[in-house]
């Protein structure tokens, strides 16, 4: 049974006795270093394992639309969409695209990402076991935030999502009820509201929704960086290894192995991000996690940009302001985690940055852009893998957080230490379990 909900960000104000329990975090993405951080509040000896420098641009974590959205309970697909499937298949540069040469291995993923979507009795199951877990992360995030140091990089001023029109608002009905039966409230704007808020924003868009409760993080690379570096300023240690696998004695974990040899252990963690399904499998669970890519554009020292983040409700991508400059991000494309990126997608994403901010120069240099892939840990139902390993209680399973990552990974670093701990969950880890395919 879960404990209650806890409603303090953070237990780092009361960390518990220093224990000689060992536990190796293997990645250090968002979900990895929150998990490090709850598992030193809980006075444990933490290794943080990853070969990539922590808030670089290998990890999904990098360059995410920053947004911390406690009201993103809905699973990707939706209704109608395995109508699609032949369109997603012929273009290349739809808002979602599989590669034909990974359709093999990828559809019966493909289909399970179909079915999550398909009834209303599916969403509203998926966002029933979502809403605990993203309650309250723009708060946590800017409890943690605050005490690495980097507080003003967590902004709680809420988030939108803007529609051409109400009428097209009123047509995504079934979401926003689904939310507002979880609690979840809003404020609607007027084209009048919206633009006084907005004023760079293209007329086009004439209708608004504020979240008010959620927020998002300014700089997501350095907010990992400076989440990293907390760490180890309170006894990480950080180390350049990739994890290959898991050395037991009996029952019992003794090391986790990696290319820079084993590292001698009482627990481990896997928030390996997209790259976690090799090791879940080594842990005793065989885990659908795909790799569904996204890619940003971002325009440095842009002349129009969003005051709050938005998500633009018919092409599915999020505009948000960053401290490094104005990223539009988003799109899904299957495909391997290898397979070379096409950055005509990221071009489609600079193209609906001109769309979005008239004022920005239709000329603009190609110096003034930046682009960026990312790959998502994803599962086919929306919902991650966070809780013990079948092979052994001493492993815990942290990955497949999807469109959600960064902002659920607060959370789930919460949930990790109270594993870690042998306490009881503060929320109901059933929906999580690696078991459930
Ligand atoms: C375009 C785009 C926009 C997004 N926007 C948002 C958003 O606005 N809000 C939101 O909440 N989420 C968003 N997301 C999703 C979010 O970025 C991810 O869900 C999140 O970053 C996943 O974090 P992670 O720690 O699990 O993985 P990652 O950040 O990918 O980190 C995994 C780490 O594990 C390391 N690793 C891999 N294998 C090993 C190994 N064997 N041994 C050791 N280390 C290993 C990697 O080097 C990496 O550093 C977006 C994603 C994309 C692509």
């Amino acid at each position: 049974m879960p404990a209650s909900s806890a409603s303090s960000a953070s237990s780092s104000e009361t960390p518990a006795a220093p224990s000689t329990r060992h536990v190796v975090v293997i990645g250090a993405g968002a979900v990895g270093l929150m998990s490090a951080l709850h598992a030193l509040d809980q006075g444990l000896q933490v290794t943080i394992a990853d070969p990539g420098r922590p808030g670089g641009e290998h990890a999904s974590s990098y360059g995410n639309a920053g947004w911390l959205s406690s009201h993103s309970v809905l699973p990707p697909s939706e209704p109608g969409v395995w109508k699609k499937l032949p369109g997603f298949l012929a273009d290349p540069l739809g808002p979602l695209s599989v590669r034909w040469r990974y359709l093999p291995r990828t559809l019966p993923w493909l289909l399970r990402y179909l079915v999550a979507g398909s009834t209303t009795a599916r969403i509203s199951a998926t966002a029933a076991a979502l809403r605990p877990l993203l309650q309250g992360a723009a708060s946590l995030h800017k409890a943690i935030a605050d005490q690495a140091g980097v507080g003003d990089m967590i902004d709680l001023g809420g988030l939108l999502h803007i529609y051409r029109s109400r009428e097209h608002f009123e047509a995504d009905a079934r979401g926003w009820g689904i939310r507002r039966k979880l609690g979840i409230g809003w404020q609607e704007l007027s084209a009048q509201e919206l633009h006084a808020r907005e004023p760079d924003l293209d007329p086009a868009y004439g209708f608004g929704v504020l979240i008010p409760e959620a927020g998002h993080c300014r700089n997501p690379g350095a907010y990992i960086a400076a989440l990293a570096a907390h760490a180890c300023a309170r006894g990480a240690r950080l180390t350049a290894a990739t994890a290959t696998g898991f050395r037991f004695e009996g029952e019992k974990l003794a090391a986790v192995l990696t290319d820079a040899g084993e590292i001698a252990c009482d627990a481990a963690v896997i928030a390996a991000g997209a790259q976690s399904k090799a090791l879940a499998a080594k842990a005793g669970d065989k885990i659908p996690l795909e790799t569904e890519r996204g890619y940003h554009a971002m325009v440095l020292a842009p002349e129009g940009r969003p005051r709050t983040p938005m998500m633009i409700m018919d092409r599915k991508v999020i505009a948000t302001q960053t401290a490094e400059g104005l990223r539009v991000a988003g799109q899904v494309e299957i495909a391997s985690f290898d397979a070379a990126p096409d950055w005509r997608r990221a071009e489609i994403m600079r193209d609906l940055a001109l769309k979005l901010f008239p004022a920005l120069p239709r000329d603009l240099p190609a110096n003034r852009v930046r682009y960026w892939l990312g790959r998502r840990p994803s599962m086919p139902d929306g919902l991650p893998c966070i809780g013990p390993s079948s092979r052994s209680i001493d492993i815990i399973h942290a990955f497949g957080h999807g469109h959600i990552g960064l902002g659920s990974s607060a959370r789930t670093g919460r949930l990790v230490g109270q594993l870690l701990a042998g306490q009881a969950p503060e929320i109901d880890l059933a929906p999580f379990s690696a078991r459930r395919f």
